[in-house]
């Protein structure tokens, strides 16, 4: 019998610990003896959504694909990882719509501490105008109002981020115990 298969999406703005949360989270599940696979949103915009742009129809459409594939993977028994801001909630809710399985992880953290620990660069040049809709500090970003699971990058190691999603997702029967 194939096992259940979910969507663990993982939203948030850019550097706040998607994806550093997600690969591990990958790692665990396949140490465990599950099939996964991730879409990360910033290596699916280099192929599936190579060309779209960061206006709401593009950062919409970008988003739909993603979901639409995840669906595909989690209905045949594939743990499917997305990391992508997705910052708008009814685009999340349109994509949980059609999963018979859906978990929203929301990666937490102020601007300003992501202003501070800029991974990327990408703050420096969006408060300086260089980068424009930049999501958070000139474009919106929707909170989720009901995650599944609220990781606080901001007080939280990334270790006790990823033990609090360990544990949720064991207690949701989503992933099996070590
Ligand atoms: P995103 O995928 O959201 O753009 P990244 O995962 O690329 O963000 O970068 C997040 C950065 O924040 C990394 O440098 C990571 O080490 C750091 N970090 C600090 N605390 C945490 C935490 N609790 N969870 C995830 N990342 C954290």
């Amino acid at each position: 019998m194939t096992e259940r298969g979910v969507t663990i999406w993982f939203t948030g703005l850019s550097g706040a610990g998607k994806t550093t949360i997600a690969e591990q989270l990958v790692q665990i599940a396949r140490d465990r003896g599950r099939n996964v696979e991730m879409l990360d949103g910033d290596v699916v915009r280099t192929n599936l959504s190579k060309g779209l742009g960061f206006s709401k129809e593009d950062r919409d459409i970008n988003i739909r694909r993603i979901g639409f594939v995840c669906n595909l993977l989690a209905r045949n028994g594939v743990i499917a990882v997305a990391s992508a801001i997705s910052p708008y909630r009814a685009i999340r809710d349109e994509v949980r719509a059609t999963h018979d399985d859906f978990v929203e992880v929301y990666v937490r953290c102020s601007i300003e501490k992501l202003t501070e620990r800029d991974v990327k660069g990408l703050y420096a040049k969006a408060l300086s105008g260089e980068i424009k809709n930049f999501t958070g500090v000139s474009d919106p970003y929707e909170e989720p109002l009901t995650p599944e699971v609220l990781l606080d990058s901001e007080t939280e190691t990334e270790e006790e981020s990823l033990a609090k999603l360990v544990a949720k997702l064991e207690e949701l029967g989503h992933l099996p115990p070590a």
